[in-house]
């Protein structure tokens, strides 16, 4: 399982945070970036609602049998 956060979308609304602070935090500024966690400790539940969460459609994961 591969979490892609795409920067120039994010607007630091901090929605992902709220969603699921374990695996996402914000940086100086409020924008996210990803803890040094392993993704696929979270369910899939709990990172598409993290992804559901984003407004600007910044966070994608891919699961397992998905592409590299
Ligand atoms: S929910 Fe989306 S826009 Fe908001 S901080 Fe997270 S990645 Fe950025």
């Amino acid at each position: 399982m591969k979490i892609t956060i795409d920067r120039t979308r994010c607007m630091a609304s901090g929605n992902c945070v709220l969603a699921l602070p374990a695996l996402f935090e914000q940086d100086e500024e409020g924008f996210v970036r990803l803890r040094d966690v392993d993704p696929a400790s979270f369910s899939q539940e709990a990172l598409e609602e993290a992804v559901k969460s984003c407004p600007t459609a910044a966070i994608s994961f891919t699961p397992e049998s998905g592409p590299a």
